[in-house]
């Protein structure tokens, strides 16, 4: 598990790590505001937090050119996601995801406010899906079931992650089993659950 960067908005965290998920990166957010040391840190040094985290160090390069990409041109956040737990976007059934009202192109989900990126145009996913298909579809969204528990073993098992004890890459060694390097025991689903906080 590898600390990207930190953020100050828990909103803005979250989506930085639906973007990564979405270009198939394992990422989480921790939320380090916990301990209160480190939330009197925070503010004393203005830094983040909510650590973004990925699964494996090898997607390290890759992550910081998503997240640059993003933070260059940041979406923009609904105040009101702020206050409690913001919705996890990438929980949304991927068939309900509207296109741009504007340019009839498929929506960023990391951009929910937009603009769009193609042509500028302001939506407000959320709403667009809730006027379109009423409540419940957003309710994944708000669900604190492990996030992996609908990906098949197969799925789960193309995720880059490394032995969280020695790093040493576990690909190909299915869902659960021992490191070959350190023995160290591991179940890859429960490595990406406590990384993504569930
Ligand atoms: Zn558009
Ligand atoms: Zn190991």
């Amino acid at each position: 598990m590898l600390k990207l960067t930190s953020y100050n908005s828990s909103a803005f965290a979250h989506l930085a790590a639906a973007h990564l998920r979405e270009h198939a990166i394992m990422a989480g957010v921790i939320d380090a505001s916990m301990s209160v040391i480190t939330g009197v840190m925070a503010t004393t040094f203005n830094r983040g937090m909510y650590e973004l985290v990925i699964a494996s160090k090898r997607d390290e390069d890759r992550a910081r050119e998503l997240i640059e990409q993003l933070e260059t041109n940041p979406p923009e956040i609904d105040p009101d996601w702020e206050d409690d737990v913001a919705p996890d976007l990438s929980k949304l059934d991927r068939k309900l995801i509207p296109n741009c009202p504007g340019c009839d192109w498929p929506i960023m989900i990391a951009r929910p406010l937009g603009p769009c990126q193609r042509c500028g145009t302001r939506y407000d996913v959320l709403e667009m899906i809730f006027d379109k298909h009423g409540p419940e579809a957003l309710a994944p969204c708000y669900e604190t079931e492990p996030p992996l528990a609908n990906m098949t073993d197969a799925q789960v098992c193309d995720i880059a992650i490394d032995c969280p004890a020695c790093s040493y890459p576990l690909d190909g060694l299915g869902v659960r089993g021992h490191c070959p390097e350190c023995s160290t025991y591991f179940d890859r689903r429960e490595l990406f659950n406590g990384l993504l906080g569930a």
